[in-house]
């Protein structure tokens, strides 16, 4: 199984989006190059609820373009849980469309608070992949 490779700055950044959102899920995409993650584009969640998301299409349009300019390819997608634990959710699973993304959950509820998975979703199966957090 890859990992998901994602620099500590960007990671840290990633956890000071979802926090700034709270108590709703926030959302974005992780854009990178050869694997290893290298932007961050926060997306804004027009679903805005404590349990579940939906990126903003234009904004994701829009994402796309430019990553297609910078020659980013999407590495993951990100969201965060900020009541339940950092496994996805029923809905999570049936609106996973990027087979060939990772899914990196952020969990913030109090129990819990900071804990980071990541996974694929393929045909709806869910398996856990790991994080590397490198400096
Ligand atoms: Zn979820």
């Amino acid at each position: 199984m890859p990992d998901l490779i994602i620099p500590r700055d960007l990671f840290n950044e990633v956890l000071e989006y979802c926090s700034s959102v709270f108590p709703h899920e926030a959302c974005g995409i992780l854009a990178g190059i050869e694997g290893r993650v290298a932007r961050v584009y926060p997306v804004k969640n027009i679903d805005p609820s404590p349990v579940s998301y939906f990126m903003d299409p234009s904004e994701q349009l829009q994402i796309q373009k430019r990553m297609r300019e910078r020659k980013e390819e999407m590495v993951a997608i990100f969201h965060s849980h900020p009541q339940s634990p950092a496994y996805p959710s029923a809905k999570d699973v049936h609106l996973a469309f990027y087979e060939d993304a990772f899914y990196m959950i952020v969990g913030l509820s109090e129990d819990i608070i900071g804990e980071t998975r990541a996974f694929t979703i393929v045909g709806g199966n869910v398996q856990e992949i790991t994080i590397s957090i490198v400096d």
